[in-house]
């Protein structure tokens, strides 16, 4: 029998099996701590619990499914990408950016993506399959492991990597809750934010849950047509329908919502873009993230130059819409979501993702 991931159980879950094996209740607790408070990748390191039940876990789970197949570090040494693969030797990618106060991880939530977007190395994999929430969370224990070592912390999680968060809701949220158990890993609510393309049916769902993680929608455009060819989603979620959900989404929860556009040289950064966008997203609790496009393989056009950005941003704080820009990072070790393990599939077949 294939031995399961534990991180793929919740608290009850583990209490149950832990029954199976005759364990008085206090043994998930101690389990539970070791996983989530010490961040224990092997069952010798707990040394709180007997050798015999050690050696039964053993035989049933794995706690680490994750190989580190390459790790690139971008020349500042702030931006560390990780391409892993999974026990069925498919891959995924991890990024951690490390800033002067923080320290961000961005990770997958799917093998390869079936939105298609047109300028993202993971819509131009295709999708391959979907996460488990405990393959989700072994990439911040991996990282957390690592920045532990080092006296540090992670500081922010965001579900910006591989894959379309809520067409994995349910594994999603198993991950979020098990992030935010307060008797494991406590992680902040506050200091998630899960990024969509725009399923609006998971947005009410998501609002619903009425939780304090922030939400980022990636939209790129206010232009309806050009945003169904920048990102196909939009020709069943349309922004007539996306924004009323968004607007749902800050009346219900009081939580100031994210869009993210990535500039594209000639394509959705002039001075009318600028403008559309305003009066798109005009009155709303929102907050506009601004970056350059990143390169990617098959998709020709450029990221916008930096004057055209800063009269972007000009133009949206004129109108009084609040907006960041934000730097690009690591474009030399090809940080954008899935250039990784495209590449990848592109240099050696025996780990492409698609085997
Ligand atoms: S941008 Fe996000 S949703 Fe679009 S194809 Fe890439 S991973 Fe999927």
């Amino acid at each position: 029998m294939a031995k399961r991931l534990i991180y793929d159980l919740d608290f009850e879950s583990l209490a149950a099996a832990l029954a199976e094996l005759d364990q008085p209740a206090f043994r998930t607790q101690q389990l539970w701590e070791g996983l989530y408070t010490h961040y224990f990748a092997d069952f010798a390191q707990f040394s709180n619990i007997p050798k015999d039940l050690r050696d039964s876990l053993s035989a049933q789970f794995i706690i680490d499914p994750l190989r580190v197949q390459k790790s690139l570090l971008s020349q500042d040494g702030l931006t560390e990408k990780v391409l892993f693969a999974l026990p069925d030797n498919l891959s995924i990618e991890t990024v951690l950016m490390r800033y002067e106060r923080r320290n961000s991880l961005c990770i997958s939530t799917q093998i390869g993506c079936p939105m298609g977007c047109v300028f993202c190395a993971t819509g131009q994999m295709g999708f391959i399959r979907n996460l488990s929430s405990g393959e989700i969370l072994a990439q911040i224990l991996h990282f957390m492991r690592k920045l532990k070592a080092e006296d540090q912390n992670l500081t922010n999680i965001v579900y910006m990597g591989m894959g379309e968060p809520f067409l994995n809701y349910e594994a999603t949220m198993n991950s979020l809750r098990r992030l935010m158990d307060p008797r494991g890993l406590n992680f902040g609510a506050r200091r998630i934010t899960i990024s969509t393309v725009g399923i609006i049916p998971k947005i009410e769902q998501f609002t619903e849950e009425n939780l304090q993680v922030n939400l980022a929608v990636s939209l790129h455009t206010a232009d309806d047509s050009l945003r169904s060819q920048l990102v196909p989603a939009n020709r069943m979620f349309p922004l007539s329908k996306l924004i009323p959900a968004c607007k749902a989404y800050t009346e219900k929860t009081h939580r100031r919502i994210s869009f993210e556009y990535a500039l594209i040289d000639g394509v959705n950064d002039s001075h009318e873009a600028a403008l559309a966008l305003s009066s798109l997203l005009k009155g709303m609790l929102c907050h506009v993230n601004l970056i350059a496009l990143n390169p990617s393989k098959k998709y020709p056009l450029q990221g916008s130059p930096k004057a055209k950005i800063h009269a972007f941003s000009a133009t949206l704080e004129e109108h009084g819409i609040p907006v960041t820009i934000r730097l690009r990072r690591g474009v030399e070790i090809q940080a954008g979501c899935g250039q990784l393990a495209s590449a990848e599939k592109t240099n050696d077949n025996k780990i492409n993702t698609l085997q």
